[in-house]
């Protein structure tokens, strides 16, 4: 399948007063056309970094990708210029946010927000642009739009918000959509609706989605591919029933192991005991090592090598590494 993006090997720190935090450390993974790749990790685990490096959203200083680059049709992202950067964003490459209403502007009725992005990126005249905004409100699911128009953010519950946030993300067609944490501000039952909606604009648009979450629920509700963060890494890749069914790394077995799953009765919830390491000076060998229940001497000392498992399935543990031993004796 055609690939959309690729990052290779990127590196982000920041630098704060104490010392230099390394936030993302050699992430590689690509996002092909049409998919919803999810990527996902407990808070500080680099996730929202990396997804905000792809449109350069971090602030550079006191942020700076170190190394590595980003494809996106081919052309880095990390050597572009501000005005590139400029076109790139909203028009190409779109970023939603958990919480609507910092993203809107209470004193904009929401016609004009949605048609901002256009007017801006593709100088288009506004009676062809309001025309563009209701096909798009119509897409996102918002009862008579023509009226709903000439309203403002707070006449919107909390889930219609979401979705006028997202009305606006896909008004220039881009061709990936960055969303973050999209569902955590709502209740349960609207978060399952905007989930359906993600599905249902992707078959409709064929925008490819990269779904930055805590919450294993909602990558199962959506996610084909799925790749696993912890502390500045990606420990586990693969398609959403490998990392569902046969996960190998101990961190994404601890992650399945603590959330509720509704095909099993009166399972037992167990959280991962312990803390992710300190990425000031992040330890040299695996970062799990300290709350891996099957820790060896190696992984102490030695960051293990990326296992492919299958075609999708990726994993870097010593456990699934015939190397181990002959690591074990080196240095
Ligand atoms: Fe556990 Fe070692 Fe695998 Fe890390 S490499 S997850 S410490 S077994
Ligand atoms: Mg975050």
């Amino acid at each position: 399948m055609e690939k959309v993006l690729e990052v290779n090997e990127l590196h982000v720190s920041f630098q704060t007063y104490g010392g230099r935090v390394k936030a993302v450390r050699g992430v590689s993974f690509d996002l092909r056309k049409g998919e919803t790749l999810a990527i996902v990790g407990e808070s500080g685990c680099g996730k929202s970094v990396t997804s905000q490096s792809i449109m350069r959203l971090i602030p550079e200083p006191p942020g700076t990708i170190d190394s590595g680059s980003i494809l996106f049709k081919g052309k880095d992202v990390t050597k572009m210029k501000e005005k590139e950067l400029r076109k790139l964003r909203g028009a190409e490459i779109s970023m939603i946010f958990q919480d609507p209403m910092t993203a809107l502007n209470p004193t904009l009725t929401i016609g004009d927000q949605i048609m901002e992005g256009i007017i801006q990126h593709e100088s288009m005249p506004k009676e062809k642009a309001k025309q563009k905004a209701l096909e798009m409100m119509n897409l996102v699911g918002i009862p008579s739009p023509e009226a709903r128009l000439k309203q403002y953010p707070h006449q919107f519950s909390g889930g219609m918000r979401q979705r006028i946030v997202i009305a606006m993300a896909l008004v220039c067609e881009p061709e990936v959509l960055i969303a973050d944490e999209p569902t955590t501000a709502l209740d349960v039952t609207i978060q399952a609706q905007i989930l359906d909606l993600f599905r249902d604009i992707q078959k409709k648009t064929g925008v490819s989605i990269i779904l930055i979450t805590h919450d294993l629920g909602v990558v199962a509700q959506v996610a084909d591919r799925v790749a696993v963060m912890y502390a500045g890494k990606i420990v586990e890749a693969g398609s959403r029933r490998e990392i569902f069914y046969q996960p190998q790394h101990p961190y994404t077995k601890g992650l399945l192991r603590s959330i509720p799953r509704l095909d099993i009765e009166g399972e037992e919830l167990i959280p991962i005991a312990g803390s992710p390491p300190d990425l000031f000076s992040p330890p040299e060998g695996c970062p799990f090592a300290a709350r891996c229940e099957h820790a060896m001497e190696v992984c102490d000392r030695v960051y293990p090598f990326t296992s492919a498992l299958s075609k999708e399935h990726q994993v870097d543990c010593w456990l699934q590494d015939s190397r181990a031993l002959a690591a074990a004796s080196m240095k």
